[in-house]
């Protein structure tokens, strides 16, 4: 039954993201295209091959980081750096930003935080608190997301500048199916809170109506030779 939940979740997830990646992947192979008609034409210029270049190499990344999500689930724990996962996040979550205006900001407190964790379940968890910060954004504004390292442990903090929770409902969020979204499937915070405490982790959330949400992601780790 858990598992049927889990399940279910990963293919809204993936469609949702779907939507987000078939745009971003589409608006490249327009312009490719648009470049091919030029250089059929006789219009042939270096700087063309430059930019379809480092267009193909952007979905190139797009779609490995899709491949790495569509692994098999078995839990496989290594020390992992926590900068180079938030970037893979962050390329999966371009395009669905940057469609709501939404700038994110990525800061460390050191170069090379290390967790030991299942690389691609801690992924599924920053995707889901991204993309409820990026939900909440409406009308666009900024994500702040801030790394560092606090005693034997390495925090992560989401803070977006939108709606807020209310108040009465911050003990219903992360419960099975509790959704304000029309399009919610309610259960990303539920499987987050699952996968960071499996990892002997904690999150924890910190809201106000109108002035934006703050969740903390607590996970054990430490520098590279710390570690
Ligand atoms: P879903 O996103 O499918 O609704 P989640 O479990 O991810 O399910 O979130 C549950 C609910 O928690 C959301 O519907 C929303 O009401 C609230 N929520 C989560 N993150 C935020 C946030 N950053 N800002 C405002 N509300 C949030
Ligand atoms: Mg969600």
């Amino acid at each position: 039954q858990e598992s049927f939940l889990v399940e279910s979740e990963k293919l809204s997830m993936a469609g949702q993201l779907a939507a987000g990646i078939a745009h971003e992947i589409r608006n490249p192979l327009t312009a490719i295209k648009g470049f091919m008609k030029l250089f059929q034409n006789g219009m042939s210029k270096m700087e063309y091959v430059a930019i379809i270049t480092s267009e193909v190499v952007r979905m190139e990344g797009i779609i490995n980081e899709l491949l790495l999500l569509a692994k098999p689930q078995i839990s496989r724990f290594q020390a992992t750096n926590l900068g180079e996962l938030l970037a893979g996040v962050y390329t999966l979550l371009e395009s669905q930003a940057n469609l709501n205006n939404v700038d994110i900001k990525l800061q460390f407190s050191e170069p090379e935080l290390l967790i030991y964790c299942d690389e691609s379940q801690i992924k599924q968890v920053f995707i889901n608190l991204i993309k409820n910060a990026i939900e909440a954004t409406e009308g666009g504004g900024e994500i702040r997301i801030v790394v560092e390292q606090v005693g034997n442990h390495i925090m992560t903090s989401i803070a977006d500048y939108g709606c807020g929770i209310p108040q009465e409902l911050l003990d219903q969020v992360g419960r099975p199916f509790f959704t304000t979204k029309e399009q919610g499937t309610g259960l990303g915070l539920m499987i987050s809170n699952k996968i960071i405490s499996s990892h002997g982790g904690t999150i924890s959330i910190s809201s106000k109506m109108g002035e934006g949400t703050t969740f903390q992601v607590t996970l054990p780790g430490g520098y590279r030779n710390g570690a």
